[in-house]
């Protein structure tokens, strides 16, 4: 009998994971599943569930790393030199977001505008983020287009069913033709995305509501869109316009892709400079209001990037936890390791504050309808959490991404592209120190807002002495007008930890909640993940976001 060659004992593979795929990722997920039976979501657990099953199959696994892998590239002419500026996408990109488009993830609280639905777009939106979160950007801007769109009701009956049709149309068509359709904003521009006023894209009115526009967009995402919510300056002020890519007359419109951006994350995505050179559009809202018109769309994509930033962390973490649970080192499971364990329940903590808060913030938007004090605690919760979620998943992740060892560093295990995609919620829809003023606004100019968040916070009184004790101080901090801009981010940072222990003092595990409170409550805030106080009960922390494979 011949030996086989030494050099081929090396191969035996041992000590590794086995692949977290083949689950159901709603299912898994105990902080989801509660989070949105509490909110008004139980409905919706059905689809969920199925939408959950697919995300977790290997093959939608595989989507997202190709969507990635291959990301889009721009073709500005055809071959006989027409210009046609469209993007192509890998094929994996339209499967993934034709089936989001499927499941409802951009209409559903304005087709079954139920109790509850806002919930479980959230939580579809959650779920969906963890497996590719590129695709979320147009599905953010198509969900959140008609709240703007209101403004305008002629336009609204023509382009409605269209946008919430569930059927995906990727072909670039006029928008007649097409059985769905999807809608990004423009407001940046080269000298400025914060400071909108100093938009100079110019619109010329040509009667009937129409207007012709000539300017420029320096970041535009989805620019595949069949068209765009986009501000421009009429002699009355800053106007909100829908321009879109096909004239009704069925020439192209004269919106022209200049080049696709090289980015950091998001590369599924594109993000394009666009140029418009007397391209047709028509008003929505007052003219000279654009900024409140197109602000009610971005409330509701500002809603979209807590919500990305919470479901990255999930993911993030579940990796994290599934990695410990199998891996060994010096004799023990890493999940074992007293220091790991404190890591890893810390790093749970943050993701369950994060689900809580941006589950019950969409019941907030479910109750806005109805209720003026929904509408205020949307308004100024959305803006904390909006800060505070997303400021947190950076660094969520890159400890999420340590807990893999090397393992983690490699763009296989997902966590780099987790860890690259997550500044940019931070960025987009209001950059971190542009939320903190608005919160400031907020506060001044629409006391319903403060006062609604703080009613949430009382009804947590007596629940738990650090929480006590910390809306103490967070009501005097409140009540000190002074150097107000430059503790806005303390501020913020106060109510968004207020909101979140609120939550879990409330509803959540006594195991979860104490250490929560324990870690996260003090004046002075432990500065890495890891450092949890003695005598917590790590394991059931840590218990509760174990995903298992079936
Ligand atoms: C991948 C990607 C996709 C995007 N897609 C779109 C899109 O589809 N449509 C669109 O319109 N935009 C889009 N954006 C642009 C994004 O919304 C802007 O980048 C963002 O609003 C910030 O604007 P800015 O880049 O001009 O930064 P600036 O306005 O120059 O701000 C720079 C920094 O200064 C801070 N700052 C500004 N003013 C103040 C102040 N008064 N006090 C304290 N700090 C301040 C900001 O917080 C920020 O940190 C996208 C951006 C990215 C990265």
């Amino acid at each position: 009998m011949t030996e086989a060659p030494f050099s081929l004992l090396t191969h035996e593979v041992a000590n590794q994971p086995p692949p977290l795929e083949g689950i159901n990722w709603f299912e898994q997920d105990r902080v989801l599943l509660d989070a949105v039976a509490r909110e008004g979501g139980a409905w919706g657990k059905d689809r969920l569930s199925n939408f959950g099953a697919w995300l977790g199959q290997a093959a939608t696994i595989r989507l997202g790393e190709q969507a990635n892998r291959y990301p889009p590239t721009l073709r500005t002419h055809d071959r006989f030199g027409h210009r046609i500026d469209e993007v192509e996408f890998h094929p994996a990109w339209h499967e993934l977001l034709g089936r989001a488009l499927a499941e409802q993830v951009h209409a559903l609280p304005w087709t079954d505008p139920r109790p509850g639905a806002h919930v479980v777009r959230a939580a579809a939106a959650f779920l969906l983020n963890q497996v590719e979160s590129g695709v979320c950007c147009p599905i953010a801007m198509t969900f959140a287009a008609p709240a703007a769109l209101r403004d305008a009701p002629v336009l609204a009956e023509a382009w409605l069913p269209k946008l919430l049709s569930a059927s995906y149309d990727p072909g670039s068509r006029p928008a007649a033709d097409k059985a769905g359709v999807l809608v990004g904003m423009a407001m940046t521009e080269k000298q400025g995305g914060s400071d909108l006023r100093a938009n100079t894209t110019r619109a010329r009115a040509l009667g009937d509501g129409a207007y012709e526009l000539v300017g420029h967009k320096w970041f535009c995402s989805a620019p595949q869109s069949d068209a765009f919510l986009t501000l421009a300056q009429t002699g009355a002020g800053l106007s909100c316009f829908l321009a879109p890519r096909w004239r009704p007359d069925g020439s192209r419109n004269a919106i022209s892709i200049q080049r696709l951006k090289d980015k950091l994350g998001n590369r599924s995505n594109a993000s394009a400079e666009i140029e418009y050179a007397g391209a047709l559009a028509w008003l929505v809202g007052e003219e000279g209001h654009g900024l409140r018109t197109i602000l009610k769309m971005v409330h509701h994509t500002r809603l979209d990037a807590a919500i990305s930033s919470a479901a990255l962390m999930r993911q993030a973490l579940a990796q994290a936890l599934h990695h410990a649970a199998h891996r060994t080192a010096f004799g023990r499971r890493l999940i074992d390791q007293p220091l790991m364990r404190n890591v890893l329940a810390d790093l749970a903590l943050e993701v369950e504050g994060a689900a809580a808060l941006v589950i019950r913030l969409a019941r907030a938007f479910d109750e806005s309808g109805q209720d003026e004090g929904a509408r205020g605690f949307a308004r100024l919760a959305t803006a904390i959490a909006k800060y505070w979620v997303c400021k947190r998943a950076p660094g969520t992740i890159a400890e999420a991404l340590e807990c893999l060892g090397g393992n983690g560093y490699v763009e296989e295990s997902v966590l780099p592209r987790l860890y690259r995609e997550a500044p940019v919620n931070s960025i987009w829809e209001g950059a971190g120190n542009i939320v903190c003023l608005d919160v400031l606004r907020a506060l001044t100019r629409e006391p319903d807002s403060i006062e609604a968040v703080l009613g949430e916070l009382q009804s947590a009184r007596g629940a738990d002495l650090r929480l006590d004790a910390r809306l103490m101080r967070l009501s005097n901090a409140l009540a000190d007008q002074s150097n107000l801009e430059h503790r806005a981010r303390q501020l913020v940072e106060q109510l968004a930890l207020a909101l979140q222990a609120s939550i879990l003092v409330r509803h959540a595990p006594t195991a979860v909640a104490d250490a929560f409170c324990a870690s996260r409550l003090s004046d002075n805030p432990d500065r890495q993940f890891g450092v949890l106080p003695s005598g917590l009960d790590l394991a059931a922390i840590c218990a509760r976001a174990q995903p298992t494979l079936a």
